[in-house]
C-alpha cells in the first residue's frame, strides 16, 4: 500500500516513519520497517495502525542507521498478522524488502524456494522476493543486479523496494503496473509510492518508469530497465502543497 525508501545522514527510521504518516490516507492493515546500521539489518514490524508499530519501537528500539524502508500493508495474500507485515527477510537475515501490488506467480516460486531448503515464514505472495533477492545476490554481489534478475522471473503488478546488509548505502526499488518515485535531496535520496511521502525534505522527484530499476544512493540515483540497460530519467519540480 504505501512505501517509503531513505539513504541520506539524517536518522532512516525517523524519515521512514514520518513519511509512512504522509501517506496513512490510503488505508493499511499492517506497519513495518526496517534499517541498516553497525554491518547488520534491524526490522521491526506490526499488525494493525502505525502507533503499534512505534509502541512496538519503543519497546524494543532498532540501532540508528541513516538506511531505511518502511511499508503499510493493505493485505491481498494471508491476514493481516504481524508475520505476514512487510518487511520481509531472508533466512539469513541480510535481505529486507517490501511490496505494493501482487506476486501472480508467487506458488511456484514458493515451491521451488522450499525445494532448495529455504524456511518461509509468511503466507504473503511478498516473502519469495526476499529469498529469491537473497539467492541472486551470493552469485552477483549487487542489489541492483539481483533485483533486475528476480524481477525478470516475476508475474503481475509490483512496486518493490529493498535493502542489503552488506550494502549500507545502497536502497534498490523496481516497479511494473505499480506506482515508484524517487525524491533527489542534497546528500539523500528517497523512494516512495506517492511524492506526498517526502515532499516535505526535496520537491525534485523522478517518475520510474515501468519495468525499471533504481539504484538509489546519498549522491544520486541511476535507473536500468530490467535487463540493465540504462535509462533516462527526467526530473521533475513538485509544485503542489502537501
Ligand atoms: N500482496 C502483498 C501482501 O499481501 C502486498 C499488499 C500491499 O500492496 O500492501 O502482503
Amino acid at each position: 500500500c504505501g512505501i517509503v525508501g531513505y539513504v541520506g545522514a539524517q536518522s532512516a527510521l525517523d524519515v521512514v516513519i514520518a513519511g509512512l504518516k504522509r501517506l496513512e490516507y490510503r488505508g493499511y492493515d499492517s506497519a513495518g520497517v526496517a534499517v541498516l546500521a553497525d554491518g547488520g539489518l534491524a526490522a521491526a514490524k506490526k499488525a494493525g495502525k502505525l502507533v503499534n508499530l512505534e509502541k512496538a519501537l519503543v519497546d524494543r528500539p532498532l540501532p540508528s542507521g541513516s538506511t531505511g524502508i518502511g511499508h503499510t500493508r493493505w493485505a491481498t495474500h494471508g491476514g493481516p498478522t504481524d508475520a505476514n507485515a512487510h518487511p520481509h527477510l531472508d533466512n539469513a537475515g541480510r535481505v529486507a524488502v517490501v511490496h505494493n501490488g501482487i506476486i501472480e506467480n508467487f506458488a511456484a516460486l514458493r515451491a521451488e524456494l522450499a525445494e532448495r531448503g529455504h524456511a518461509l515464514a509468511s503466507e504473503t505472495d511478498t516473502e519469495v522476493v526476499a529469498h529469491l533477492l537473497a539467492e541472486a545476490y551470493s552469485s552477483t554481489e549487487d542489489l541492483a543486479e539481483a533485483m533486475r534478475q528476480v524481477c525478470r522471473r516475476l508475474e503481475g503488478a509490483f512496486t518493490l523496494v529493498a535493502v542489503h546488509a552488506d550494502e549500507p548505502d545502497v536502497v534498490v526499488g523496481a516497479r511494473r503496473n505499480s506506482p515508484l518515485v524517487v525524491g533527489v535531496g542534497e546528500g539523500e535520496s528517497f523512494l516512495a509510492s506517492d511524492v506526498a511521502a517526502f515532499i516535505a525534505h526535496t520537491r525534485s522527484a523522478i517518475e520510474l518508469g515501468q519495468d525499471q530499476v533504481v539504484e538509489l544512493r546519498r549522491d544520486g540515483v541511476s535507473v536500468t530497465d530490467f535487463d540493465g540497460a540504462p535509462a533516462q530519467v527526467r526530473s521533475y519540480h513538485v509544485d503542489w502543497d502537501a
